[in-house]
C-alpha cells in the first residue's frame, strides 16, 4: 500500500516516513500542499494520505476539498495531522472531506490502528468496485459463450446507427442445430455454440462487434464498407465449417447460414430495418439450402 505524507516540517516528515515504512507502506513525501494535490490528482495516486494541516501552498483541508470535489476514483483515504491547539478545528477538517485525524505529537500505536482502519475502508471499496464491474459484465455478456448478450448488442447497434460512417449487420444462425442437440445431447450443443462464438470472434477486427442474438443466432455489427461485407461474411461462414466440433464423446460438423445488410451511406435507416433486412436474407439463405451467405437486396 502506497501512502503520501505531506508535511512541511522535515523533522515530523522524516519521523512519520520512517515509522510508516516500518509498517510496510511505500512512502511518497512532499513538503507543501500544492505538491500534495499534484500527487493525489494523478491517475495512479497513492490510495492513502497523511496531510499536515498548515503547509505552504494549499493547507491539508484545502487538499482534501480538492480531492473530494474532483470525485477522484478510486477513493483516497485522508488522515489530517493537527496540533493540540487545532483540535477544535477537526470539524472543519472532516467537513473538508478528511476521513480521520491524528493529533501531533502522535502516538505510534494510535497512528498504526488508524491507518489500518483506513486500509479496511479501501479494501471494502475495492471489493465494491470489483463486484460492480462483475455485475456490469454479467448484465452485458452471454454466460455460455462470453460474447455480448442480446440487450447489449442491440444497444450497440443503436449507437452505431446514431453515428456516422459505414454500417452493416451480419446475422447468422447455426444450421440444423436442433439435430445436434437431439443426436449428441444438450452439452454437445452448448459446446458447438461456444466453438461457433470462438471461431467468429477470431476473425473480428476493431471495426466489428459480435453478440449472441438468440439461441443459436449471432449478430455481428460492422463498420466495414458494404462492398467488403459479403467477403467478410463468407470468411466467417468458411471458418464456422472449417473443422468439426469435438467433445469428450462426440465429433460432428457445424455450418451456419448468413444474412447481410448494410446502410447505404446517404440513407437513413433504423436499426430495426437493418435487422429485418438481414433476417430476411438469412431466411433466404436457409431456403436456398443453408451454409451460405445471402446479401439483402436493398437495405
Ligand atoms: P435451421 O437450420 O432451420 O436453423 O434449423 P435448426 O434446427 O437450427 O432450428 P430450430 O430453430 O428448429 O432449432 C434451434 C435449436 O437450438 C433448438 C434449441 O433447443 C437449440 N438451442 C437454442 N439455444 C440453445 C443453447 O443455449 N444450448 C443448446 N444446446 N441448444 C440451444
Ligand atoms: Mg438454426
Ligand atoms: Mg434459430
Amino acid at each position: 500500500m502506497r501512502i503520501l505524507i505531506a508535511d512541511d516540517s522535515s523533522v515530523s516528515r522524516h519521523l512519520l516516513e520512517s515509522i510508516v515504512k516500518k509498517w510496510g507502506y511505500q512512502v511518497i513525501t512532499t513538503s507543501d500542499g500544492n505538491q500534495a494535490w499534484e500527487v493525489l490528482r494523478q491517475p495512479d495516486a497513492p490510495r492513502m494520505a497523511i496531510l499536515d494541516w498548515m503547509m505552504p501552498g494549499l493547507t491539508g483541508p484545502e487538499v482534501c476539498r480538492n480531492v473530494r470535489e474532483k470525485g477522484i476514483e478510486p477513493y483516497t483515504y485522508i488522515l489530517l495531522l493537527t496540533s493540540r491547539t487545532q483540535k477544535e478545528d477537526v470539524i472543519e477538517g472532516m467537513t473538508a472531506g478528511a476521513d480521520d485525524y491524528v493529533v501531533k505529537p502522535f502516538d505510534q500505536q494510535e497512528l498504526n490502528v488508524r491507518l489500518r482502519a483506513g486500509r479496511r475502508i479501501i479494501d471494502l471499496q475495492d471489493e465494491l468496485l470489483r463486484a460492480q464491474a462483475a455485475l456490469r459484465y454479467q448484465a452485458t455478456h452471454d454466460a455460455l459463450t462470453g460474447v455480448t448478450n442480446r440487450g447489449r448488442i442491440t444497444e450497440i447497434l443503436q449507437e452505431y446507427v446514431d453515428g456516422p460512417g459505414p454500417l452493416g449487420v451480419v446475422m447468422l444462425d447455426l444450421d440444423r442445430f436442433k439435430a445436434v442437440n437431439d443426436t449428441f445431447g444438450h452439452a454437445a450443443g452448448d459446446a458447438a455454440l461456444v466453438a461457433a462464438a470462438t471461431r467468429l470472434s477470431e476473425l473480428l477486427s476493431d471495426r466489428d462487434v459480435i453478440g449472441r442474438y438468440g439461441g443459436e443466432e449471432f449478430l455481428i455489427i460492422s463498420r466495414r464498407k458494404p462492398e467488403d461485407l459479403y467477403l467478410f461474411a463468407e470468411q466467417l461462414r468458411a471458418r464456422i465449417e472449417s473443422a468439426p466440433v469435438e467433445t469428450a464423446d462426440a465429433v460432428f460438423p457445424i455450418t451456419a447460414s448468413f444474412g447481410v445488410a448494410s446502410r447505404n451511406g446517404a440513407r437513413d435507416i433504423s436499426g430495426t430495418d437493418l435487422l429485418k433486412s438481414a433476417d430476411d436474407a438469412l431466411y433466404e439463405a436457409k431456403k436456398q439450402g443453408r451454409n451460405r451467405v445471402v446479401v439483402a437486396v436493398s437495405a
